[in-house]
């Protein structure tokens, strides 16, 4: 291990001076051979990073964990959480680590994390290390949500280690470098609570309130506030991926984050074929995060969360549980709201009208009954709007349901009165046409593993442009052949 004497990082690291007793200081292990794979340019530059000092040699030793910059104090922060609803009480980071906090250019403070940089004191029975293909899948997802305007954690870059790890046979190991608004979970809080102490707990909840939910700390009640902008936070979040089409694959209370950024692209999915009881995780037996569970899972989880904070909410605990209650019970109306203003956007709608809700139930009810491809239906309307429907009578060859639909949706329209071709540029603005679909995905990450990098590369240029239709990509715009189709599952834990 050495010590980079750089001034490219200014290191802040409050987690490590607030919260003593939410971590244990560590080190990366060794990377034999570190070599850059993937590196966000653009995201160095958006937090004020030195891009070039970065993909100098030195800096690949930063990113690989070899060298620990001027400043840093890497930490494996510790956590609980439920996983596929079972108490789980010392998780923790077991194969990653918090290198520091910074500043970014816009003043924002987040967190520079490495993660398959080795075993820490709660890897438990893992090996500490990550496989190329997880790591490239979590920074190609990571970066698409961004672009889709998604609150995530965010990716740095990848390095392979230079060695090989054992998964589904020998296969390259790699880090990534997670840039987070924190890397605060509901499980953190789990943990916290299982303490047993109070003046822990409230260093926690202040630490949060601080760096994510100020605006609780000047309310009568703060941490009930706080509850709050973290049940907020998260129906905001799964609003969007849910009118993405977007399955999370493994939410656990320590994947559910304080910021209410989606975190842990481990075995998640875009779906293709409308079906809201699409699993895609192999290790989801029973359907719990299912597409389609995600806004009633997201109220448990937070429930968990809610269950924490009851000390500090009211000292009279029945008294605290009313008021968490109500809060809970909140949920499905700021969820709804939420995904009626998605809603309305992806079919082109500029106001508010009663019956909006049946609208769109209308359209995916259509979507369900034909299975048709989610993302390329939404584009299909807009180019509907435009006089080319072949597409949309393909995806929902049900003249009838699909005309009486129509019919709706076009006198909704008519009210507002604005013209069609504006409606589908607008429509285009928010519905995606390249997403990382499954069997791309799949495909590009077992290139990289073997060596070639060029698949990955072109698909995450498609994914984090994903709005602006270009020449020569439209294999991307396709749902996956019937033959790759019924069983896939993508595998979690590498
Ligand atoms: P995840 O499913 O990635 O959210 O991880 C769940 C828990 O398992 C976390 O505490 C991880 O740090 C830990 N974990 C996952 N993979 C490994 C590994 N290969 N070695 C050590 N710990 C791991
Ligand atoms: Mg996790």
């Amino acid at each position: 291990m050495t010590i980079a004497e750089t001034d490219v990082f200014e290191f802040d690291n409050s987690f490590a001076r607030d919260l003593e007793g939410f971590y244990v200081e560590w080190q990366a292990a060794a990377a034999p051979e570190p070599a850059m794979v993937a590196f966000n340019k653009e995201l160095a530059a958006e937090l004020g990073l030195d891009a070039s000092y970065l993909s100098s040699a030195e800096g690949v030793g930063i990113l690989a964990g070899n060298a620990v910059p001027d400043g840093a104090e890497p930490i494996a922060m510790v956590y609980a959480g439920h996983q596929f609803g079972g108490y789980s009480p010392r998780l923790g980071d077991g194969r990653a680590l918090l290198v520091g906090e910074l500043l970014g250019a816009d003043g924002k403070r987040f967190d520079l994390h490495l993660k398959g940089s080795g075993r820490t004191p709660f890897a438990r029975g893992g090996d500490g290390k990550a496989a190329l293909g997880s790591m490239l899948r979590e920074y190609l997802v990571a970066e698409a949500m961004h672009a889709l305007g998604v609150p995530t954690t965010r990716a740095l870059s990848v390095v392979t280690t230079g060695e090989s790890i054992f998964r589904e046979g020998m296969v390259p190991g790699a880090i990534l470098a997670r840039i987070a608004g924190s890397h605060l979970r509901v499980g953190t809080f789990e943990f916290a609570a299982r303490l047993e102490d109070k003046t822990a707990l409230t260093r926690l909840a202040d630490y949060s309130i601080k760096r994510h939910h100020p605006a609780a700390a000047s309310s009568e009640r703060p941490y009930l506030s706080l509850l709050e902008a973290v049940i907020d936070a998260q129906a905001a979040l799964v609003a969007r991926w849910m009118l993405l089409g977007f399955i999370h694959g493994v939410l656990n209370t320590d994947n559910v984050t304080i910021s209410g950024e989606g975190i842990d692209y481990g075995p998640c999915a875009f779906m293709d074929g409308y079906d809201p009881k699409t699993v895609f995780s192999s290790i989801d037996h029973a359907g719990r995060y299912a597409f389609g569970n995600q806004p009633s899972i997201s109220i448990w989880n937070l429930a968990r969360l809610a269950e924490t904070l009851l000390p500090l909410i009211d000292s009279d605990n029945d008294a605290a549980i009313e008021s968490a209650t109500e809060l809970l019970q909140s949920f499905p109306d700021r969820y709804q709201g939420y995904w009626l203003e998605g809603m309305r956007a992806k079919l082109g709608l500029a106001d508010q009208a009663t019956g909006d809700d049946e609208l769109a139930a209308g359209f995916t009810d259509l979507l369900e009954a034909h299975r048709a491809d989610y993302t390329g239906s939404f584009r299909a309307l807009a180019d509907s709007l435009r006089g080319h429907d072949e597409t949309l009578q393909q995806l929902l060859p049900d003249d009838k349901a699909r005309g009486a639909w129509l019919d709706l949706w076009h006198a909704r329209l008519d009210g507002e009165g604005r013209e069609r071709s504006v409606v589908a540029d607008e429509m285009d603005q928010v519905n995606p046409i390249y997403i990382p679909r499954n069997h791309l995905l799949e495909a590009a990450l077992t290139a990289a593993t073997d060596g070639d990098l060029e698949p990955f590369n072109e698909l995450y240029e498609a994914v984090t442009h994903p709005f602006e239709k270009r020449d020569g990509l439209d294999r991307y715009t396709e749902a996956a052949p019937d033959s790759f189709g019924g069983n896939y599952q993508t595998f979690c834990g590498t």
